[in-house]
């Protein structure tokens, strides 16, 4: 039997803000993208429609829908076992959302869907710092902070694919209050909320040390990054206690997995060294004495904006071929 072997597939990078998607093709080339804006739908059937319109709309422009293998989708909250969206706290649906199946009926496609630190993985190890690595974490830090095991050359999902909440283990007991309603969770002291809190916490430890801090109303870990570059003691120390404990955190996480390197992604570790160097001087000291000196900090060298519709790429690669017409 003669078959047609379909060359491309859809990326669907989905934030709270921002949806962007993007038709790309086998060697991982982006041929074409578009975006919309998330909030704009707060229901889920509208925005599900929309969705698919703008993924129509982009594949005719690019190639033709009849080329179309598959669409992979990345998102907070993802569960790529339920193929769903589950308890978000921060999209704007609530509950267990099987967005998946909601696409494929109306596009007549496989859709696959991971949770954004899944994704990130799956893009690292196919384009990225990850390539050739059978073993590692990657850990994206923003708002929240999420990772991925990668293990034997494949993700490792846990039973209901929830592997790899290393942000809600606690590092403090009773320690600052988590959205996930626990104390102390490691995303309260390293994710963006928790490092504008850390340097708070610093200057009225030190009212006497001038800081270009003081000066700002609204504070974010990219301004405090700027202000390490300026050479302000209290922003290189705010960023100093943060690495220290997310240093803890990781030697932890690193000395039950043994991975081979920790790839960091997302807006925090744009702090680079400020945050990374304590951050690795503390993992060295915690881990556990086999794996000291063996496990490498690397920054992801994937382009931010396309790192998500890569790795969703990739999901939607590894999916059986599905068609509502045969
Ligand atoms: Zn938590």
């Amino acid at each position: 039997m003669l078959t047609t072997f379909k060359t491309k597939v859809v990326g669907v990078d989905i934030r709270s803000e921002v949806t962007k998607l993007a038709v790309v093709d086998i060697r991982g080339n982006i041929i074409g993208s578009a975006n919309f804006n998330t909030l704009d739908y707060p229901d889920v059937n509208n925005y599900v429609s929309v969705l698919s319109d703008q993924i129509v709309t982009l594949v005719e422009a690019n190639g033709g829908y009849e080329n179309i293998r598959s669409v992979g989708i990345s998102v907070p909250s993802g569960n790529f076992k339920l193929a769903s969206i589950v308890n978000s706290p921060n999209m704007p649906w609530k509950g267990v959302v099987p967005m998946a199946a909601m696409l494929r009926d109306r596009l007549g496609l496989a859709v696959a869907l991971g949770n954004n630190a899944h994704v990130m993985a799956l893009g690292e190890h196919a384009y990225g710092s990850a390539h050739g690595l059978t073993d590692f974490i990657i850990v994206t830090i923003g708002s929240g902070l999420g990772s991925c095991i990668f293990s034997n050359g494949r993700p490792h999902l846990g039973v209901d694919g929830f592997a790899g909440e290393v942000g809600h283990t606690c590092v403090r007991r009773d320690g600052r209050q988590c959205g996930c309603g626990k104390k102390g969770c490691l995303e309260t002291y390293t994710a963006a909320k928790g490092i504008v809190m850390t340097a708070h916490e610093v200057m009225d430890e030190r009212p006497d040390v001038p800081s270009l801090m003081r000066q700002v109303e609204i504070l974010t870990p990219r301004i405090i990054t700027e202000f390490c570059d300026k050479g302000d003691e209290l922003a290189i120390e705010t960023y100093r206690r943060t690495g220290e404990i997310l240093g803890l955190g990781l030697a932890n996480y690193a000395s039950v997995l043994n991975p081979q390197a920790i790839i960091f992604t997302g807006g925090v570790s744009r702090a680079g060294d400020w945050l990374l160097k304590p951050a690795y001087e503390v993992f060295e000291k915690y881990v556990f004495q086999n794996a000291a000196g063996k496990v490498d900090f690397v920054p992801s060298v994937i382009d931010d904006d396309y790192r998500n519709v890569l790795g969703a790429a990739v999901l939607a690669w590894d999916v059986p071929e599905y068609s509502l017409f045969k």
